[in-house]
């Protein structure tokens, strides 16, 4: 058998299947979720997040890099594959080999799928990416109409979609969502009909804010993964959605520390009285970042126990001093419910002044994964 490690981030398909439901049921109509499973799933595995959305009847899947398309593909993926940022020239072959559809913002990449497209006698669906506010990758919504037009002159290759993407929807106060979309729309009026697109524009924040911007298909993310964009507290709609990660570990050993003891590199924390600490096996190679120094917290036993110290490479001490039976063995919740207690991503992310994507990619890529239904 293969050794395990003490730390276990725990991914829940039953929470995934949930909330690509909740997301389903929040988009209008009956158009379709892309499924964004880049990042390795956001931290949860993207083969295995890939599957779950599958089985629940997700049929279009949204990745990154090419990379990333040909191996989902490769582990079996059905349905639609969107590679979003675009690719080499030299790895065009790769899209038309496993069936992706590339996402396309210059003339060069048109030119060379044409190319591909004559040498294989395959056609090419393309979709266009347009800036229309976020001022990242995208043609700007003027270059559009002469930009198709262009494309369209070429063989073997149809505008199958137009897709922008917004900067702020997580607020639903956020002006720039429907700026954004009034600019995208009007681009998606004039030319939708004539190449036969379809258009694509909301993230979760979208989903969950902005139902009029739904369009043809949504593209959710973080929402599919159990968070809403802007954390629970700054929306009441992120409820429905059920954190599908969590990690846990288990106390190395127990100790009494006395009065006027430094903890840890540094000596950052220094104990007033005889302190009860717990160390664990956990530091920021394993994604418990080192911000986290005398700021985070862990469930013992169903009660919140203080990081005292310095997070380390592999280690980090906690305060178990009003925990009675803690010992060595117990199990510790760094990330998910223990009790009647959570400690969300959101929750992470505040006090490391980040967002849950960024814990849960952290947390998901350092840990060795294990699925429950
Ligand atoms: C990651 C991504 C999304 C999903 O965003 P969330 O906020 O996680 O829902 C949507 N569209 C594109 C192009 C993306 O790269």
């Amino acid at each position: 058998m293969e050794c395990q490690s003490f730390n276990r981030a725990v991914v829940s398909r039953a929470a995934l299947a949930h909330n690509y439901r909740a997301v389903k049921e929040k988009t209008r109509g009956d158009i379709p979720v892309m499924a964004m499973v880049k990042a390795d799933g956001y931290g949860h595995g993207m083969e295995e997040a890939a599957k779950v959305f599958s089985s629940t009847g997700c049929e279009k899947f949204g990745v990154a890099e090419l990379r990333e398309g040909v191996l989902l593909r490769k582990t079996g993926t059905a349905g639609e594959i969107f590679v979003t940022l675009g690719f080499d020239h030299d790895e065009a072959d790769l899209l038309f080999k496993y069936d992706l559809t590339p996402v396309i913002y210059d003339i060069g990449s048109a030119r060379c799928l044409e190319q591909q497209a004559l040498a294989c006698g395959k056609l090419v669906d393309v979709h266009i990416k347009i800036d229309s506010g976020m001022s990242r990758l995208g043609l700007f919504p003027g270059e559009l109409p002469g930009f198709a037009e262009a494309v369209s002159q070429l063989k073997n290759i149809r505008i199958a979609g137009l897709m922008s993407h917004f900067p702020e929807s997580d607020d639903p106060g956020a002006a720039s969502t429907l700026r954004g979309f009034a600019a995208f729309n009007s681009v998606c009026r004039e030319l939708k009909n004539r190449y036969g697109a379809i258009c694509h524009i909301a993230n979760s924040g979208a989903v969950l804010n902005f139902p009029d911007t739904h369009c043809d298909m949504v593209r959710a993310g973080i929402s599919l993964y159990g968070y809403h964009p802007g954390g629970v507290r700054n929306c009441p709609e992120g409820t429905i959605l059920k954190p599908a990660m969590s990690f846990t570990t288990r106390v190395l050993q127990v100790k009494t520390v006395p009065p006027g003891q430094g903890i840890s590199y540094g000596h950052t924390y220094v104990t007033e009285k005889a302190t009860k600490v717990a160390v664990l096996p956990v530091g920021y190679e394993d994604g418990y970042r080192r911000t986290l120094s005398n700021t985070g917290r862990v469930l013992i036993h169903g009660e919140f126990a203080p990081v005292i110290g310095r997070v380390c490479m592999n280690m980090c001490m906690v305060d178990v001093s009003s925990i009675a039976g803690a010992g060595q063995g117990d199990e510790v919740v760094i990330l998910g419910r223990q009790g009647d207690k959570i400690i969300t991503a959101d929750d992470l992310a505040e006090q490391i002044d980040t967002i849950s994507y960024e814990v849960l990619c952290n947390v998901g890529s350092s840990n060795r994964r294990i699925y429950i239904d």
